[in-house]
């Protein structure tokens, strides 16, 4: 097939995620054409380390066959058929698989198709639930700033990154959100364990102030990802969950991204983080990126309180429970398992975080954070970590154009760049990566 010109084309009529409308039509991306293991191939037959892993998704790396030969089979065999009424064996053992090793009573999978419309679905699932309670006004959701919980219209209204505010209508009569988790912003003689309560009592206080009869769920990220990889400080999901219990009111654990291995578990909720949350949302990892589809895994106590009664969740899509997604996502779990990924991982990780930290030698580094096999590294030119935006704005930008000079792309996100690597790569790959990463912050430095 000829593409000489798929780059103009790309120009003219491929709206992207995040279009910037100052540069619409004119970005020439670079065209990623082909993968294998843990590298993309430009059209330029440049190989680069997918540091993003290619959104926090590539769990078992590009390339499979296995996940080829899988997929196609299911599309010989059923490629597609209405989830509505009927229902697909491919999908339903799915479904078994992932509750096996989901914490608590989370035994209800809806199948989405992606991370948005997950927590879409659990957000009007707690709407649904607390309607047939008879609580029509228990309906406020206490999100935080900086969350990233999607672009549907509902899940976009529980986010909570500023700059993603600013243009699109949200519904804002719905969502409180708390302040910044995010250690590194804590007052300068402030301890981590009063920071923590602080971070705590932020949550207790929004719940009285609003309302307990009005607030029906807290949304959090254990890891606030596209937020720039925050770690909130040890202990903090458990104390939340605690004050929610007291509440009465519920926790979605958003696990888009932390699910499927990323920090050494199938899920980190319970694992990691030691809670038990009243949904889960999940996509991404789910399928390792070959097939999109998410879904939202909600307790039995929950479905209890609806069960029985004569009311319709009207919530689904056509590709709920989409069979080739559904092998896929099979395929996946059993590479994951059959190759001891989630022991990889735990394996790797100290070395990972062990090379990032060092990352801050360079003065142009303010903060490396991260757990498990994510990771950031903050900058600003005047080498002050209360930063200001505008001036290092396009830092990240920077910091990316020089790395992918040298074979890695990373994610940059404003004065940040992180990244998430499929979780195949192995202790030499993850030194190269981080070679390469320090050869260009220090390109970056010199060239200031
Ligand atoms: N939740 C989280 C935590 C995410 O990181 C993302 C995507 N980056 C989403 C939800 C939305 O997922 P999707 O892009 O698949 O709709």
């Amino acid at each position: 097939m000829d593409n000489t010109n798929a780059k103009q084309w790309d120009n003219d009529h491929f709206l992207h995620p995040w279009e910037g409308m100052d540069t619409l039509g004119k970005n020439n991306r670079t065209l990623v054409e082909g993968a294998s293991g843990i590298h993309v191939v430009s059209d330029e037959g440049n190989k680069l380390i997918d540091g993003p892993g290619g959104m926090w998704c590539t769990q078992i790396g590009y390339g499979r066959e296995e996940m080829a030969e899988a997929m196609a089979d299911q599309a010989r065999q059923l490629a597609y058929f209405s989830p509505f009424s009927n229902t697909n064996s491919t999908a339903a053992r799915f479904a078994r698989e992932i509750v096996k090793r989901a914490p608590g009573d989370l035994n209800q999978v809806f199948f989405t198709t992606g991370g948005s419309t997950a927590v879409d679905t659990a957000l009007r699932f707690v709407q649904f639930r607390n309607n047939l309670l008879g609580l029509p006004e228990k309906k406020i959701i206490i999100s935080r700033q900086k969350a990233y919980h999607g672009s549907t219209y509902l899940a976009a209204s529980v986010s909570g990154k500023e700059r993603d505010r600013l243009w699109l209508d949200k519904a804002n009569e719905l969502t409180h959100f708390l302040p910044d988790v995010n250690p590194l912003y804590r007052a300068q003689n402030q301890s981590i364990q009063d920071f923590l309560n602080e971070k705590v009592a932020d949550l207790e206080n929004a719940i009285q102030t609003l309302g307990p009869d009005k607030v029906a769920a807290f949304i959090a990220e254990p890891i606030l990802a596209s937020g720039g990889v925050i770690v909130p400080p040890e202990g903090y999901h458990k104390r939340c969950l605690e004050v929610c219990r007291r509440n009465d009111v519920l926790y979605i654990s958003d696990e888009v991204v932390t699910a499927f291995g990323r920090l050494g578990h199938w899920f980190a909720s319970k694992e990691v983080f030691g809670i038990e949350p009243d949904i889960i949302t999940c996509a991404k990892g789910l399928t390792s990126g070959y097939s999109p589809m998410g879904a939202a895994i909600i307790s039995d106590r929950l479905i209890e309180d609806v069960a029985g009664q004569d009311a319709t969740f009207s919530n689904g899509y056509t590709y709920s429970g989409h069979p080739v997604s559904a092998a896929a996502g099979l395929k996946s779990m059993e590479i994951i398992e059959q190759e001891s990924l989630l022991e990889h991982v735990q394996l790797m990780t100290p070395i990972f975080q062990n090379r990032l930290r060092e990352l801050s030698e360079i003065s142009l580094v303010t903060d490396t954070r991260g757990m498990g096999l994510m990771g950031c590294v903050q900058c600003s030119e005047t080498g002050d970590a209360q930063d200001d935006l505008k001036r290092d704005y396009q830092l990240g930008a920077m910091i990316d154009a020089e790395c992918q000079k040298r074979g890695l792309i990373l994610r940059p996100i404003v004065n940040m760049c992180v990244f998430s690597p499929p979780l195949i790569i192995n202790e030499a790959e993850i030194h190269r990566m981080f070679d390469i990463l320090k050869a260009g912050l220090l390109a970056v430095l010199k060239a200031n």
